[in-house]
């Protein structure tokens, strides 16, 4: 059993949950165990079937979103892996803006006949996808999607999928436990790129799967399990424990990017460098009453367009001090992204996307690097 209670409030379990027993010279902190192999007689065994410093993530997470997680080499570890669930011929619905990978893998299964048929759909059409989903055996969720930030409806669509009998997943990399709980909201699964968030130092790339607390997410739970004690597809010890020391700051991290994000996006719709920015935090924004109904925040990643096109958002991520060009998102540190420098990105996202993932560096800081750079790009359209 967990020494934590699980009706403490998120920040306390952040900090609280997968420690060792307060036993006299036990560690405060769950150690590193390097280990291919265990004394024979116990649950252990073997180093790719159960690992302590795994296990300790794991609750950690599991607490965070009121389930039951485990950890994967990669978000798209985590992605194949509930993939791999789908029968020969089945069908999945995703996003049409999914993340990028998970879309590749979809494609490369339809390729093979492994699926019969992988409709896209737009998430913030709640009508849409629940046309699709009769006949459906698993619908993928993401919500904000990355990097377009729409917003879906999870309650109406976690409720239409199971309804019709199908595995519903939510991809919260983006919005993470802390401001959205998609169990609770009826989601069979979440899954997470521990890379962003949870880890939060742009040092690892770590996945994970939570499954609800209910007969299904059981069921789903000793699949994954079993799944991935036969595939593999397990994290890097090392990894995980960076990513447990990680979640430990979550809560802190989480409240200053999005405080930042929040007053970033305020500013930028009011730069004439910008011509739209997307932030479901911003009132004008399609997803804000959805995302207020069923988030606690909106997250500290923000969509701008640059006026001028790829040229000008281009001259923007060559023009910053303190922002760092860079793919990936949710480190400590501001990064941000013209999407579509990649040939793979689909072309819905505007070409002159700049994905920014803010940090928690001081607010004031971050504003002056970007507005001058703006003013930088503005005046060499003049
Ligand atoms: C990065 C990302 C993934 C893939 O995770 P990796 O850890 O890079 O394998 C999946 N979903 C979303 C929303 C992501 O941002």
């Amino acid at each position: 059993m967990p020494d934590f209670e699980p009706s403490l409030s998120p920040d306390t379990l952040a900090v609280t949950a997968g420690r060792p027993p307060h036993t006299p010279d036990a560690p405060l902190n769950q150690p590193v165990v390097l280990a291919s192999t265990y004394v024979a007689g116990g649950e252990m065994e073997y180093g790719r079937y159960d690992n302590p410093t795994w296990t300790a993530f794991e609750e950690v997470l599991g607490a965070l979103e009121g389930g039951r997680a485990l950890a994967y080499a990669s978000g798209l570890a985590a992605v194949a892996t509930v993939l791999d669930l789908v029968p020969v011929g089945g069908v999945v619905v995703a996003p049409r803006h999914a993340y990028l990978g998970t879309l590749g893998q979809l494609g490369d299964l339809v390729d093979a006949g492994r699926l019969s048929a992988a409709p896209l759909v737009d998430v913030a059409d709640t009508e849409a996808v629940l046309e699709l989903v009769p006949g459906a055996d698993l619908v993928i969720l993401e919500s904000p999607t990355n990097p377009a930030l729409e917003v879906a409806d999870l309650a109406a669509l976690c409720a239409g999928v199971r309804e019709a009998g199908a595995v519903v997943v939510v991809d919260n990399t983006f919005a993470t436990p802390l401001l959205q709980r998609p169990l609770e909201i009826g989601a069979d699964i979440v899954l997470h790129s521990a890379t962003k968030y949870l880890a939060g130092h742009s040092d690892l790339v770590l996945g994970a799967l939570v499954t609800a607390p209910t007969p299904r997410g059981e069921q789903l739970h000793e699949l994954l399990l079993n799944h991935r004690k036969k595939i593999g597809a397990i994290p890097g010890t090392f990894e995980t424990w960076l990513a447990l020391r990680g979640l430990r700051t979550l809560h802190l991290r989480v409240e200053r990017a999005a405080a930042n994000a929040a007053e970033l996006a305020r500013r930028l719709a009011d730069h004439p460098a910008i011509e739209r920015v997307r932030y479901p935090g911003l009132p004008s924004d399609p997803g804000h009453r959805r995302a207020s109904e069923q988030m606690k925040g909106y997250g500290a990643v923000i969509s701008i367009e640059v006026r001028g096109g790829a040229e000008a958002a281009d001259r923007l991520t060559r023009s910053t001090r303190l922002w760092v060009h860079a793919t990936s998102l949710g480190g400590v540190e501001s990064t941000f992204e013209r999407r579509r420098r990649w040939a793979g990105e689909i072309a819905t996202i505007p070409d002159n996307l700049v994905r920014m993932s803010v940090g928690i560096e001081n607010v004031e800081d971050l504003w002056a690097d970007l507005s001058t750079a703006l003013d930088g790009v503005l005046a060499s359209q003049a």
